[in-house]
């Protein structure tokens, strides 16, 4: 998705309804003109006329702007702002021109378009103007009668014009509607689209270590609150740097990736797997007890060690080591959670690696207000 996808994209689909209002206007037009030859009603020649000039005026500069957005030598958000004012801008003058013109207040229900861009924009002072724009001009029409001028086709053709007004209306309308629900799924994609790409560490599709920091605070905090076991797995590849460097960067690449899918692929929805650093992984295991979390990544450890890694290529051999502990009264914070699980790391590479290491629970820390209570016994 390029940065002019993302701003203009706007642009180019509201002219494109322009394009839309521009073509059922022509059609009205048409019917005031075969009016005006067939059905002998000479009066409506200065309206038909002005309506076909300022409809070719609207068409042409609504496809320069399209050309324009359209042309990427051009293209700098400044004017792709600028555009969408003039666009904003051009489409109430010319609803409020025709509107008078054919003296249909039905018209002004399509200042909506208008509106509507606004909106979506988030240019909320322009939605304000053309609001009080085409409220006011409703109040100066009934004040002034205005629309009683016997050469406009809304007095020389009443049922005509009025069904013409609301067929444009509808069909308009339906075409906004449309228009809408392309915005939200394209404003929905586009989130998940960031959300994503904030949230996943590219190599290996698993989350990142700022996501991972924000879901253990969750999880602790609800195993604390629900008082139900958690568990985490730290866990690192063995001599990763001599990989590297026999196999070259490339194969160590191909193992995160392979191992991120492996992970993926033998752990259960609701568990939390993230890469945690360089060749370094996190599995958060909400409802799992350390005795469980063991079998799991005991089970995980003996599938890196028999997997055979990169093998279209290069193939290599890997292993792991994992800590794994169960959160418990001591850990008064998810550091704390986390910094036993590593203990347990380091302990299982200083073992001779390729294997699983428990943290043993914690002592309960003494507070203050408990250990005056002991000396007072
Ligand atoms: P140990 O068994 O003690 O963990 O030894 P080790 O060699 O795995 O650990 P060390 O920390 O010495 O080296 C880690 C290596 O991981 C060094 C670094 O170049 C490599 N590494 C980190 N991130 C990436 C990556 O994204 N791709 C590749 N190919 N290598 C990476
Ligand atoms: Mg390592
Ligand atoms: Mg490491």
């Amino acid at each position: 998705m390029s940065d002019k996808d993302v701003n203009c994209t706007g642009v180019v689909r509201y002219i494109k309804i322009n394009r839309f209002l521009s073509f059922t206007l022509i059609l009205n037009l048409s019917v005031y003109t075969c009016l005006f030859i067939f059905a002998q009603k000479p009066s409506l020649i200065f309206p038909v006329a002005l309506g076909w000039i300022v409809l070719l005026g609207y068409a042409i500069i609504s496809e320069v702007i399209l050309k324009i957005v359209n042309n990427s030598a051009l293209y700098s958000e400044k004017i792709c702002s600028s555009i969408f004012n003039l666009n904003i801008t051009l489409t109430s003058l010319f609803l409020l021109l025709i509107t008078f013109i054919s003296g249909n207040k039905e018209y002004l229900f399509l200042c909506i378009i208008p509106i509507f861009q606004a909106i979506m924009e988030k240019k909320s002072h322009f939605s304000g103007i053309i609001l009080g724009a085409g409220a006011a001009s409703i109040v100066a029409a009934e004040i002034n009668n205005w629309f009683s001028f016997y050469y406009l086709p809304a007095n020389q053709a009443p049922v005509t014009s009025k069904l013409l007004a609301f067929l444009t209306v509808l069909g308009v309308l339906s075409s906004l509607g449309f228009t809408l629900a392309k915005t939200i799924n394209f404003t929905r994609g586009k989130a998940d689209y960031l959300h994503n790409i904030a949230t996943t560490d590219a190599l290996t599709g698993l989350l990142n270590r700022r996501e991972f920091n924000l879901r253990i605070s969750e999880e602790f905090a609800r195993a604390k609150r629900h008082k139900s076991p958690l568990s985490l797995a730290l866990f690192d590849i063995d001599f990763f740097k001599k990989i590297n460097d026999t196999h070259g960067h490339n194969a160590g690449d191909a193992i995160l990736k392979e191992l991120g899918s492996l992970i993926s692929s033998n752990t259960r929805t609701c568990d939390i797997a993230a890469r945690y650093g360089g060749e370094e992984f996190a599995l958060i295991l909400p409802e799992t007890s350390q005795s469980k979390a063991y079998e799991l990544m005991d089970r995980l450890r003996h599938l890196v060690e028999t997997e055979i890694f990169n093998k279209t290529s290069r193939p290599v051999k890997a292993t792991i080591s994992v800590g794994v502990a169960q959160l418990d009264l001591t850990d008064a914070a998810p550091l704390d959670f986390c910094e036993r699980a590593d203990k347990a790391l380091y302990k299982a590479k200083e073992g001779g690696r390729n294997r699983v290491e428990r943290a043993p629970f914690g002592v309960p820390k003494i507070t203050p207000s408990a250990s005056s209570k002991i000396r007072a016994l």
